[in-house]
């Protein structure tokens, strides 16, 4: 394990088993940044409590097989920050957390913990782990992508620079400017910029890019893509405790898609299971 790891695993610890981020986040919202107390605390800014203070964690892929671009977590890492959660923190399901919320009452140091897209190594890698430990998760699952082998398409892009032999590259919707990929830190700042890119077009413009990019680097993908999950996996997760929610149909960037594209990609009905309509993240 690397020295850094292990100082941040140390620091962490300390740094909660002692309480000082607590103690951190009182002395920020006192006095550094007690013009936000409105918005953070409905109690107003003369009524200061910590306990409505909570955090909503964000996982993707649990799996050890490694990615250049979109790196999952390691199920040791994984399993690892289950049991940091469950010694230092208060897990709840994220439901219970909005209703503690609701009626002002969250205990301190309330998180959730979420998986988002619907990777398969979330059923494979991570159900098995939050039962073992017994901590509630919710799945926002990518609901058009559920049992077939539609990929994302974000994974499109990783993909497409994880498995090119090109050696550089150009875009005309980027106005072909001109990218060495003979390395994998020169095709990471690649990525970034079409990532970045793509995520300021509207919808169809998105796809069209994304589809640039595969013509110019013609990835030879064999197996390379991550499988996702299929529904008779998600109600076993759902059997098992972990609440389902909808992730959208395609993954777009809301903000960069019409209203009639919106009420498409909130599709919560005609579904094998019931899911809750949430609010995208990520
Ligand atoms: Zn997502």
């Amino acid at each position: 394990m690397e020295v850094k790891q292990i100082l941040i695993r140390a620091t962490a610890r300390v740094v909660a088993e002692l309480g000082l981020d607590q103690g951190a986040n009182l002395f920020l919202e006192r006095f550094i940044y007690r013009d936000c107390q409105p918005a953070i605390s409905r109690g107003g800014p003369g009524r200061f409590s910590r306990h409505r203070r909570f955090q909503v964690l964000m996982f993707h892929k649990i799996s050890s097989d490694a990615h250049p671009f979109f790196a999952p977590l390691d199920p040791l890492q994984f399993e690892r920050q289950l049991l940091f959660l469950k010694r230092c923190f208060q897990v709840m399901d994220l439901e219970e957390l909005v209703e503690h919320c609701r009626r002002n009452d969250l205990p301190e140091r309330a998180v959730a913990i979420t998986l988002d897209d619907g990777y398969r190594d979330n059923y494979t890698q991570a159900f098995p782990l939050l039962r073992k430990h017994a901590l509630p998760a919710t799945l926002f699952v990518t609901t058009g992508s559920v049992g077939n082998s539609r990929v994302l398409w974000h994974d499109r892009v990783f993909d497409a620079f994880r498995y090119t032999k090109a050696q550089h590259c150009q875009f005309k919707r980027m106005g072909n400017t001109h990218f060495l990929l003979d390395s994998v830190a020169a095709k990471r700042e690649c990525v970034d910029a079409t990532i970045s890119f793509a995520k300021s077009l509207p919808g169809p413009a998105r796809l069209a890019f994304v589809e640039e990019i595969e013509d110019a680097l013609q990835p030879d993908l064999v197996d390379g893509r991550t499988p996702m999950l299929s529904w008779t996996e998600i109600k076993e997760m759902r059997a098992g405790g972990i609440r389902i929610g909808s992730h959208t149909r395609t993954h777009p960037i809301l903000s960069r898609i019409d209203a009639v594209q919106l009420r498409d990609e909130n599709v919560s009905r005609d579904l094998p299971i019931p899911m809750g309509v949430w609010v995208i993240t990520v």
